[in-house]
């Protein structure tokens, strides 16, 4: 079985203190596990998405502009990636299994080539790593589900600003989308 690993909005504005949409602690926390896993999968030759949200100032069209404060913004430094994890994409980012891809929802599939990029690689089974938890995560992973894609969830790699919704998202990965919580 082919495996990959989807790495989702790990960046400054997310995780960072000073971030625009910030997990805070519980995000930072995360850094080393999400920067092995992601090493890991780039030195085993599996395909490595970095599936990132980008978006342009007062968007007027885009649902997200009227629920939050502007973030990921295209070309700023909110939306590079947090810590030790942008060093390791940066090392690693000619590589043909490291793939970035721009995305606007929260899920990475949503008007997105990554299905398209999975089926070519005949991959399977998706593990997903960053934040959060509760929104990016889960809405790539009910995607995923409906797809028919087997998920993996990686616990010590995801987090949220909300350790209910975070809870909540766990159990529902394993009780509702059949996914397995390593
Ligand atoms: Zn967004």
């Amino acid at each position: 079985m082919k495996k990959a690993l989807i790495n989702i909005d790990y960046t400054n504005d997310f995780v960072a203190d000073n971030g625009a949409l910030t997990c805070g602690e519980p995000g930072q926390k995360i850094e080393l596990e999400i920067v092995n896993v992601t090493k890991q999968f780039i030195e085993n030759n599996d395909f490595v998405v970095f599936a990132i949200d980008i978006h342009n100032l007062n968007d007027e069209f885009h649902p997200e502009t009227a629920l939050y404060p502007p973030h990921n913004l295209s070309g700023t430094a909110g939306r590079n990636l947090y810590g030790l994890l942008q060093a390791t994409y940066n090392k690693h980012k000619d590589q043909k299994n490291v793939y970035w891809l721009d995305k606007t929802r929260y899920s990475a599939f949503a008007g997105t080539d990554l299905d398209i990029k999975l089926k070519e690689r005949e991959i399977t089974e998706l593990h997903l790593v960053g934040v959060c938890t509760d929104i990016c995560i889960l809405h790539t992973a009910v995607d995923a589900y409906n797809k028919g894609y087997k998920i993996v969830i990686h616990e010590k790699a995801v987090a949220s600003f909300n350790q209910q919704g975070h809870q909540w998202a766990l159990q529902h990965f394993t009780g509702s989308l059949n996914a397995k919580v390593l």
